[in-house]
Formats: C-alpha cells, sequence, structure tokens
C-alpha cells in the first residue's frame, strides 16, 4: 500500500530517502513540518541529479574541463577576469554568442568546454560538436524531414558548442546546412564556437563559397565576443616539460608555423 503511493506519485526519490530522512528525523527530534519539508527536498534533490545526469549525457561533452583547472598565466594575453564574467552565463542568457580564435594548443577547447560545464550545472541544455561530425550528421540525412529533425537537435540547446577540430573544410551543400543552423540560432540561442581559422580564410573553409560567408558570419558575429588565444601551445609545454608522459609521446603537434607553412591554418 505505501509503495503504491509513492508510486502513483511518482515520487521515486522520496522511497529511496524515507529510511535515512525517518532515522534523521528521530534523532534530530523534528517536528512534522521539517519532516515533511526535508523528505520533499530529498525528492526535489534527486529530481534535480537526475536531470543534470540526463543533460549531461545529451551534451556528449568529451571530457570535464574547468576554468580552475586552466592555468591562465601560462596564457597571459587572456583575460581570467573576463572569463570568470563569462562563467555567469549571462552571455548565455543574451544569445550571444562566444567566438575562441588561436593557433593549436592554446586552451580554446577547455575553455570552452569549462563553460559548458557551468551552463550545464546552471540548468540549461548544452550540445558539443565538432564542426566536422555537424556537417557528417546534417548531410547524411536521408530524406528532408529527417535532416530538418536533425537540424532541431542542434537548434533546441540553450548552448551550442562547435569545435573546429580537424581543419575541416565544407563542402557546398554543408556549408548551406551550417549556414541555415547560424541562421537559426541566430538571437535565439548562444554558440561557443572554436577556430584556428581568422574571419578572412571562413570562404574557403565554407567549400569556397565567399557569398555566404558574409551573411553567415553576419549573423554569428553580430551579437558575440570574439577571445583570442594567442599564445603558446600547452601541449607544446607539456611535451617540453615531461617527455616521458603517455600524452607527450602520443601527441603530434604542429607548432602554429609549421601549420600555416603546410596550409591547415
Ligand atoms: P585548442 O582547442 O586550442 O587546440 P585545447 O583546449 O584542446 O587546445 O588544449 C590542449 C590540451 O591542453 C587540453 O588537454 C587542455 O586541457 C590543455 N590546456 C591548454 N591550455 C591550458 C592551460 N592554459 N592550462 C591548463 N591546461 C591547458
Ligand atoms: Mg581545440
Amino acid at each position: 500500500m505505501k509503495q503504491d503511493v509513492y508510486q502513483q506519485l511518482h515520487l521515486r526519490h522520496l522511497e529511496a530517502a524515507v529510511p535515512q530522512v525517518v532515522q534523521t528525523a528521530q534523532r534530530e527530534q523534528w517536528t512534522y513540518e521539517t519532516f515533511l519539508q526535508r523528505a520533499l527536498a530529498a525528492e526535489l534533490e534527486g529530481r534535480d541529479q537526475q536531470a543534470m545526469a540526463r543533460r549531461l549525457k545529451a551534451a556528449r561533452i568529451p571530457a570535464k574541463k574547468t576554468l580552475d583547472g586552466f592555468e591562465f598565466t601560462f596564457q597571459p594575453t587572456l583575460s581570467e577576469r573576463r572569463l570568470r564574467e563569462l562563467a555567469d552565463l549571462s552571455f548565455v542568457r543574451t544569445c550571444t554568442n562566444l567566438v575562441f580564435l588561436g593557433p593549436p594548443g592554446t586552451g580554446k577547447t577547455h575553455l570552452s568546454l569549462a563553460l559548458a560545464d557551468r551552463a550545464l550545472t546552471a540548468g540549461y541544455a548544452v550540445l558539443f560538436t565538432t564542426l566536422a561530425d555537424l556537417a557528417r550528421t546534417l548531410e547524411s540525412a536521408s530524406h528532408p524531414g529527417l535532416g530538418r529533425q536533425r537540424l532541431r537537435r542542434y537548434i533546441a540547446p540553450a548552448l551550442l558548442v562547435i569545435d573546429v577540430v580537424g581543419y575541416t573544410r565544407l563542402t557546398q551543400e554543408q556549408a548551406h546546412q551550417f549556414f541555415e543552423l547560424v541562421a537559426a540560432r541566430y538571437e535565439h540561442g548562444s554558440i561557443i564556437l572554436t577556430s584556428n581559422t581568422s574571419f578572412a580564410g571562413w570562404g574557403s573553409l565554407l567549400g569556397g563559397d565567399e557569398v555566404l560567408a558574409t551573411p553567415l558570419l553576419d549573423r554569428l558575429l553580430h551579437h558575440a565576443e570574439v577571445i583570442s588565444v594567442n599564445g603558446r601551445s600547452y601541449r607544446m609545454k607539456e611535451r617540453q616539460t615531461d617527455r616521458s608522459s603517455p600524452d607527450a609521446q602520443r601527441e603530434v603537434v604542429l607548432n602554429p608555423t609549421d601549420a600555416q607553412a603546410t596550409g591547415v591554418l
């Protein structure tokens, strides 16, 4: 009978918490009112935790990164104060975009993930993707209905992180779909975008379509903050300070000059 009440009211967390709450209530001699409040609070807390776990799963965050785990002293041109201000998430509330621009290894993805983590904790729906994955997913839709459905998946979250790893050059069709996404999110939701490519190079990034680059950048940058990260590569630092670490051995990293020479920037 008791089970039914919990189940009928969908109070799964309360049901699990009751023995503990009752024990504490007896020990601390709570009033009936305090007991009721604490018991219901246990249900709410369980629901919050479950919702957070769901948001985290849906966000497809590849690694947990935090601002506290970022060595600001290593990137002296970057304003720690500004990043800490951004962590208050007013950019998400005002649908402002953030663009982290700079060479590889300077922490652009790290900072994006740290802000995404803050947004998730604050209860926002977040989605992390790379530009390459985004382009592939939208392009592989076998019919227009599925394409629209997939596009909605990227439009819906309050914060979309588009990590431009891999220096993907989009096909013209992919570039149009990317434009459609940026246009749909314009003034509706924030985008955090990371890029190694200065805006002048976006024409060739977008399948050589210079005509598309202008309106796309217009929408992306109208309400946006561009944060340049122009320091040294942290990956190179780790290689230099600890050549025996497995990470250092695994990573093959171009320095910005090599990258420019080979045309990937
Ligand atoms: P980018 O996206 O600019 O290529 P990443 O954010 O992927 O660079 O950084 C590469 C690696 O170095 C990641 O593991 C990241 O956590 C770490 N990293 C980069 N910059 C810093 C920093 N200033 N402090 C701590 N870790 C850093
Ligand atoms: Mg990156």
